[in-house]
């Protein structure tokens, strides 16, 4: 898997989950980590390269 992620939110791979907004009131991002011990959690993070370390675990409206 490759770690390296767009800037981009991929709708289609996530169902929905609650619109955030950063520091620099840009809407947040949404990322998976691959590192353990959260690998494949999902969490924001500013759309900007963290500009505004803005980080928060994602969470989700309707997880299976
Ligand atoms: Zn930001």
């Amino acid at each position: 898997m490759d770690s390296s992620s767009s800037t981009s939110t991929n709708a289609d791979s996530f169902p929905r989950y609650v619109v955030k907004l950063c520091g620099c009131n840009d809407q947040a991002v949404i990322r998976v980590t691959n590192s353990e011990p959260n690998r494949g959690r999902i969490y924001y993070s500013c759309p900007k390269n963290r500009k505004c370390d803005m980080w928060e675990w994602c969470m989700p409206i309707n997880r299976r």
